[in-house]
């Protein structure tokens, strides 16, 4: 086919999405400038490609891995394959990777709360950790926290330019310091994510301090973005959600631990049983989405990648304001967009919400949620109940009213789906021109 019928095809295809022309030319004109950022990101998707065939290859997976085992599970050998899979990938002694982890948060607790012991402490030098920690750690008071068991937790908050408060960091540690956090991603905060090398300019300053320190990494959102991982610079345990990145959209459930032969083993014993460790947990069915996910991880990252970059091009064009910025270089899938209004946020959540293969038809509205101090708004409409790996939004509806947006399976669906909220901004006569 022509490039010119195909160009009028697509027309047309995307009108009976909803779109508007002057919104399709804003979204193009958009687009042209980012195609060197663009290819930049192929080239990693392809790097990472290579890395996950790699460890495939080298852990001997074959067609025996990918039927499953019921009760116990002794001996399954998907199970140990796919774990010798992800100990290649980050290059650690081990892994755990289980459907009996339900989630990141369970992965990070279960790191914790293996690894540490009562009169231990913990520290994190890069501020507030995600807000789920919060009552694992027991940050907030919370049944069966960390400092319930005698764990006692400190903080050092980054400086208001985004470095590391060395001094502060240096004070903090001590003769109970037992485990440092780092998390990887910014989350729902403004500050920086960090990249891996910042991560090991970190680390290093940390061992100088206190050597045998045991440092993890949450890695959630980060997985694939660069072409090492936290373990490539020293980190000791690197922990993250299937749901997110590395289960490519297709695991349905699930975490990882990669990391320290011993700092899995007591992970693997605390989820199980002492005694037990890594010899039992059936994985039942979900073997072959938890192999081919990691497989379409990188190229579904780097969808997700530019699906970011393209918002944030589009609303700094539109006077809003954009973190990371539209220019900055990214070591997440997080894009937050202040939209300065309730109905900017309303707006930008339906348009997510109408861009999903599921649930398209329903509206988002606000709502009080467990853990949050305003209403929030919320659109997903995912094969996975809750995968933020596929597209998503939200936002507390407080000002400056800002949006989380991460995720796409397909570069396609995330160009849509962003297109959508501006469309839907336009429709509402809450954007009155495009610069571009
Ligand atoms: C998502 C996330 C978590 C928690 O994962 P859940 O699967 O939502 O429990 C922890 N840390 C960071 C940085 C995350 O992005």
């Amino acid at each position: 086919m022509a490039l010119e019928s195909i160009e009028s095809s697509s027309r047309s295809a995307f009108r009976e999405l909803g779109f508007t022309d002057d919104v399709l030319d804003f979204g193009e004109k958009t687009l042209a400038e980012l195609k060197d950022r663009f290819a930049e990101i192929d080239a990693v998707a392809e790097i990472n490609q290579a890395r996950v065939l790699h460890a495939m290859q080298n852990a001997k997976v074959s067609e025996a891995c990918l039927l499953g085992t019921t009760g116990y599970g002794y001996g399954d050998i998907g199970r140990e394959t796919l774990e010798h899979v992800y100990a290649e990938l980050f290059h650690t002694e081990d892994a755990l990777v289980r459907p009996q982890i339900t989630c990141g948060t369970h992965a990070l607790a279960l790191a914790l709360m293996s690894n540490l012991r009562p009169g231990d402490e913990l520290l994190s030098p890069v501020g507030k950790p995600y807000d789920t920690l919060e009552e694992v750690i027991g940050i907030r008071p919370s049944m069966g926290s960390l400092a319930e068991y005698g764990v006692t937790y400190r903080q050092v908050d980054l400086k208001p330019d985004g470095s590391f408060d060395t001094e502060g960091i240096r004070q903090a540690v001590n003769e109970r310091t037992k485990l440092i956090t780092i998390q990887r991603s910014k989350g729902y905060q403004t500050r920086p994510t960090l990249s891996c090398e910042r991560i090991g300019e970190l680390i290093r300053m940390i061992r100088e301090v206190k050597s045998d320190v045991i440092v993890m990494v949450d890695n959630c959102y980060g997985e694939f973005v660069q072409t090492i991982e936290p373990s490539d610079v020293g980190a000791d345990l690197v922990v993250g959600s299937l749901i997110k990145n590395p289960g490519g959209g297709l695991a349905p459930i699930g975490g990882y631990l990669a990391g320290k032969k011993t700092c899995i083993e007591n992970a693997a014993r605390r989820l199980t049983s002492p005694g037990l460790g890594k010899e039992v947990g059936a994985s039942l069915s979900a073997l072959p989405a938890f192999y081919q996910g990691l497989f379409l991880a990188p190229t579904v990252t780097a969808s997700a990648l530019k699906g970011a970059i393209f918002a944030a091009n589009l609303y700094e064009r539109l006077g809003f304001s954009c973190y990371p910025s539209a220019s900055e270089p990214r070591f997440d899938i997080i894009q937050a967009v202040t939209l300065k209004t309730p109905e900017c946020l309303c707006a930008f959540c339906e348009g997510i919400q109408s861009a999903a293969p599921v649930d398209a038809h329903v509206r988002p509205e606000p709502w009080d949620m467990p853990g949050y101090d305003a209403p929030v708004i919320m659109a997903a409409g995912a094969f996975v109940s809750g995968s933020s790996i596929e597209l998503s939004a939200d936002g507390p509806m407080k000002p400056p009213y800002n949006v989380y947006f991460q995720g796409g399976l397909t570069w396609p669906h995330a160009k849509i789906g962003i297109l959508k909220t501006v469309q839907t901004l336009r429709d509402r006569g809450l954007i009155d021109r495009f610069r571009v």
